[in-house]
């Protein structure tokens, strides 16, 4: 077993531990890719998603949050694309009995040719030292130059048999690869087969005047179709944008990555509504906001890198992915897509309605073109308890498990622990847990020595223990202790407020965008 599926399942137990993430229906063995979020996760999912709304729909003038319902009329997905479209290649091994999805297998691959240019690479700087120009060595070492042409090649082969639907070369390649089922090693391939992801189910309670509906498998087509309805009750000029945050559902071919796939997902998208013709400006501006977004929680700069797409969806004239550092390397955390007029003209062209915008400034209608900014919420709470969760060897070579969540999003602020259960310790502190809950998420907690229960809160990723002790009889002060560097502090009861406040606002953290 790697290091990364280590840590990858230490987080997934850690989840399961601290009442953050259990596995749907665990008492009937769980549902495969459906994931309930537990007490603390139900919190943490909650603030990612306020932190979104703040920053999207609080903080600008010109969006506004919508919250559209998840049945839609099926013609929207005609429109969309999403019934002849919404498909990924299949692939079965006969002798597992395992699914695949034909692409990833490939890009799987070619990840692995590319782990050994970078092991080339590290091998390569460590031999010239400063002298060492990375640049050109990946231009003009031999083996590495066949590694990228051999990626090459084999990505621009597979999009192409994808783009013209040719599933049989996509078969012919894994074939020609001589890629085998990553679990048991063996070659015996099925066919490639297209599987639309959308969930059907029908509406209406008798058989003969039923219809068949589908799960919605994106929450954006609840934005477009609300489009002017939204814009003639709010007035707003373009360009402006319409948010919304829900669930969608997916029937997702491979699910083995925790909440990173699921097959019922919450998504949280802006539609962003423009002039055409200026797209590029907006596009560039969307990307650079919402990186802002999310290196305002502090979780490095290093875990964030773009991936602009070259292969564009139909819709698409640009796209590209925020991808993040999960345990299991970079993956593809949020989207951004310039999806021109594509969508609001086939609403107009399926509903036969007119989805335009009379510009005053031009003093003429057109469809608006679109910006969308698209993040899954539960990839973002992957992406939020990974990168916090952290084993320290202390300085006395004791160790600790720590759960640094970016102190706006833990769940629960503050603990208010009394030393001991007597000498009127207790009560201070269940006064201090009235005081605070107002404002605040706080627990009161009393067991086990205070040393036992810091740590508690360590791995359930609270940000304040304050502890109620003798002292604080005669003097109206507790200690004040902080999660990431252990440092204590004496306070005033009275001072607790707004030393907790400054640190969780989300003021503070938005302003840093
Ligand atoms: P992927 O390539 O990983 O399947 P996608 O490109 O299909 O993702 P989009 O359709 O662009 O994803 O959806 C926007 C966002 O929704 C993604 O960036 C991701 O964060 C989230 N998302 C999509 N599918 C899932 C899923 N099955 N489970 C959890 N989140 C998802």
């Amino acid at each position: 077993m790697t290091n990364q599926d280590d840590q990858f399942k230490k987080v997934i137990s850690h989840a399961k531990e601290y009442g953050y993430v259990f596995q749907s229906s665990e008492i009937y063995d769980g549902l495969s890719a459906v994931y309930d979020y537990a007490q603390n996760g139900a919190e943490l999912k909650k603030n990612i998603r306020e932190y979104w709304w703040k920053a999207m729909v609080q903080m600008n003038e010109n969006i506004v949050g919508i919250d559209a319902a998840i049945f839609m009329h099926p013609t929207t997905w005609k429109a969309s694309g999403h019934v002849d479209a919404f498909n990924d290649p299949l692939i079965d091994n006969k002798d597992s009995k395992k699914r695949y999805r034909a692409d990833v297998l490939i890009e799987d691959y070619c990840a692995k040719i590319e782990a050994k240019i970078d092991k080339e690479v590290e091998k390569a700087a460590k031999r010239f030292g400063d002298t060492f120009d990375k640049e050109q060595f990946v231009a003009t070492n031999q083996r590495v130059v066949e590694y990228q042409e051999k990626i090459n090649s084999t990505l621009s082969r597979m999009a192409k048999s994808l783009e013209n639907e040719d599933l049989a070369d996509v078969k012919a390649l894994i074939e020609a690869l001589e890629i085998a089922d990553p679990l048991t090693g063996s070659r015996n391939w099925t066919e490639v087969k297209q599987f639309n992801l959308m969930f059907g189910t029908k509406i209406g309670a008798s058989a003969e005047n039923s219809m068949d509906l589908y799960l919605r498998p994106e929450t954006a087509q609840g934005i477009f179709v609300n489009f002017l309805n939204v814009q003639k009750t709010s007035r707003l000029k373009i360009p402006f944008g319409i948010a919304q945050t829900g669930k969608a559902f997916r029937n997702e071919i491979v699910a083995r990555q925790f909440i990173f796939r699921m097959r019922e997902f919450e998504q949280m998208e802006m539609q962003f509504f423009i002039k055409p013709g200026t797209q590029v400006e907006w596009y560039n501006y969307w990307k650079e906001t919402r990186l802002k977004w999310h290196l305002s929680l502090g979780m490095g700069t290093e875990n964030y890198r773009f991936h602009d797409h070259e292969k564009l969806a139909h819709y698409a004239d640009a796209a590209a992915d925020i991808e993040f550092k999960f345990p299991f390397g970079f993956k593809e955390l949020e989207g951004i897509h310039s999806r021109t007029d594509f969508d609001l003209s086939q609403h107009e062209k399926y509903s036969g309605k007119k989805l335009q915008y009379f510009d005053p400034e031009e003093n003429k209608s057109y469809v608006p073109y679109v910006l969308e900014t698209s993040i899954g919420l539960d990839r973002m709470f992957l992406a939020v308890f990974s990168n916090s969760l952290k084993d320290e060897t202390l300085e006395d070579g004791s160790t600790r498990t720590v759960l640094a969540l970016p102190s706006v999003l833990a769940p629960i602020k503050a603990a208010i622990l009394p030393l001991v259960k007597k000498d009127g310790l207790p009560e201070i502190a269940r006064q201090i847990v009235e005081d605070l809950k107002w404002d605040f998420n706080v627990v009161y907690d009393e067991k086990d020595a205070v040393g036992r229960r810091y740590r508690r809160q360590d791995a359930n990723g609270t940000p304040f223990c304050i502890t109620v002790d003798h002292d604080t009889l005669n003097d109206h002060t507790v200690t004040i202790r902080y999660r990431d560097t252990m440092l204590q502090e004496r306070v005033n009861i009275d001072a607790l407020r707004d030393l907790i406040k400054q640190d969780v606002d989300m003021r503070t953290w938005l302003m840093k965008m």
